[in-house]
């Protein structure tokens, strides 16, 4: 049977993709060589890792955050058994869900590894080598990324001393010590687990600052708030080698600016520098779909690759390696394909880290605003002066609004806070529709939420805030 839409890879792009256009009508069928669905986000990325960064949380503030609350409990006990349970049952009723959402929308699953083998056709190879070639009309590539080791360092993960962020997800004790090399979203989110749980955790980073391209004044309060927490930091370090060394391992690094060499020793080691563009195996050269500099699948503005009627979305094409935009995608991807406008605006993304406190933010930072002369105005809200943050004792932190100077239109929204990845959406809808400052300053908001202090920061972006 030929098919209108093959996808190959069901994580939140490819199965996004694959249901939408299934909704609209399509047949629709999955190559997925993995034994479950949902790609790196629900298996090994997104969805464990917040299972754990919520339940270590719920650890910690346990063990340090409630007493001021009037709560009064001996200390946890951690049963990281049952911590990395929960996890996997998280896992588990996700990519369940995944099935169940392919089965209603009578999408045909294949398991193995798809091939695309040029205009038309594609192949999937299974488990015993079988190969089954698949009529289709259009193809999506949708296989996402792996994790990409330290540039020009041999490193060799064995995912029990020198760990990815999928060895990360599954330590079998806690480490009395743990260093991660990198300082973006997925170290530090990691690290916050490891070091709740009891881990002595070091961050090296080459960059001066953690979470590279956030806005810089959000980077220094957040790297603040870390140290607070225990975390150290060796910053504008360049790691040149990491290997075992008795029973844990050792980071050598230099100073980036120029000095000496040091080390560090950990019981383990977690190399979180980033991930790579994964398309090993799709034959995409010989099928002859051509690949960018930086080895990501080369797509127009409507997602095509250069061969007709292939097209590729998520972690596998350029912009940021987030599960929503993959998912944005998708659904932008199966629309085009089924004859409709499908569109993503990227200037719209938000991005979130799960720390405690979270970390969002949408649009444009000020380092990018003063890069492109754009003049600009700032309104800034702290969470201190906010009723409902003082109750919860969450007054860490600050909302920051970024207005156009001449229009009042907002360019980017920051918050470091308690619950900011849920309320940077207000200014998300609000930046979508092309709103204000002062539209966004005069909308009612419920009293007392955390979300005023987004409404206060927007008051003073165009005038002055009341609490303050
Ligand atoms: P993937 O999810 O990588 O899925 C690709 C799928 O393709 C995989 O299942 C793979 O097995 C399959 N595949 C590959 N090649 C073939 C082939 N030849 N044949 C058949 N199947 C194939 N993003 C967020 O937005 N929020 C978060 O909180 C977040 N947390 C993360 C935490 C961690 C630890 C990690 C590692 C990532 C996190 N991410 C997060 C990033 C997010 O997981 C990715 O952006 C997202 O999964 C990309 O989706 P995708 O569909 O492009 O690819």
């Amino acid at each position: 049977m030929a098919y209108d839409l093959i996808v190959i890879g069901s994580g939140p792009g490819g199965y996004v993709c694959a249901i939408k256009a299934a909704q609209l009508g399509l047949k629709v069928g999955v190559i997925e060589k993995r034994a479950t669905y949902g790609g790196t986000c629900l298996n090994i990325g997104c969805i464990p890792s917040k299972a754990l960064l919520h339940a270590s949380e719920v650890f910690h503030q346990t063990g340090h955050g409630i007493d001021a609350l009037g709560v009064e409990v001996s200390a946890p006990k951690l049963n990281l058994g049952k911590m990395l349970a929960h996890k996997d049952a998280t896992v588990k009723s996700n990519v369940d869900g995944v099935a169940f959402l392919f089965k209603k929308n009578k999408i045909d699953t294949f398991q193995g590894t798809g091939k695309v083998l040029g205009e038309g056709k594609v192949s999937v190879t299974n488990d015993k080598g079988e190969e089954q070639v698949i009529e289709t009309k259009n193809v999506v590539i949708a296989t996402g990324s792996d994790v990409a080791g330290i540039p020009g360092v041999e490193v060799e993960i064995d995912e029990k001393i020198i760990i990815s962020s999928t060895g990360g997800l599954a330590l079998e004790k806690v480490p009395a010590s743990l260093v991660v090399v990198g300082g973006g979203v997925i170290g530090l989110e990691l690290g916050s687990v490891w070091s709740r749980l009891g881990a002595k955790v070091t961050v090296v980073e080459y960059l001066d600052t953690i979470l590279g391209g956030m806005d810089g004044e959000v980077s220094k309060q957040f790297q603040r708030m870390l140290v607070k927490q225990g975390i150290d930091f060796k910053l504008g370090a360049k790691v040149t080698g990491v290997e075992k060394s008795g029973k844990g391992a050792k980071v050598t690094y230099e100073p980036v600016k120029g000095g000496d060499a040091a080390t560090i020793e950990a019981d383990v080691v977690l190399i979180a520098t980033g991930r790579k563009p994964f398309t090993d195996g799709l034959g995409l050269a010989e099928a002859g779909v051509v690949l960018d500099k930086r080895g990501r699948v080369e797509i127009d503005h409507h997602f095509l690759t250069s061969v007709p009627g292939i097209y590729a979305l998520g972690d596998v094409v350029r912009g940021p390696m987030l599960a929503h935009k993959a998912e944005d995608e998708g659904v932008a991807v199966a629309e085009i394909i089924a004859g409709q406008a499908g569109h993503v605006n990227y200037d719209v993304i938000p991005s979130v880290v799960y720390t405690q406190p979270e970390v969002a933010s949408v649009g444009k930072t000020e380092e990018e605003l003063k890069a492109a002369g754009i003049a600009y105005k700032v309104g800034k809200f702290p969470f201190t002066a906010n009723g409902r943050a003082r109750a919860m004792l969450q007054t860490d932190g600050f909302v920051k609004i970024l207005a156009d100077q001449a229009t009042d239109r907002v360019l980017g929204g920051h918050i470091v806070g308690f619950g900011a990845g849920e309320m940077i959406h207000e200014i998300t809808v609000l930046m979508e529709f092309g709103g204000s400052s002062e539209d966004l300053g005069r909308t009612c908001h419920a009293h007392p939420t955390m979300s005023e202090a987004v409404k206060e920061a927007a008051l003073a972006t165009f005038f002055k805030p009341i609490h303050m």
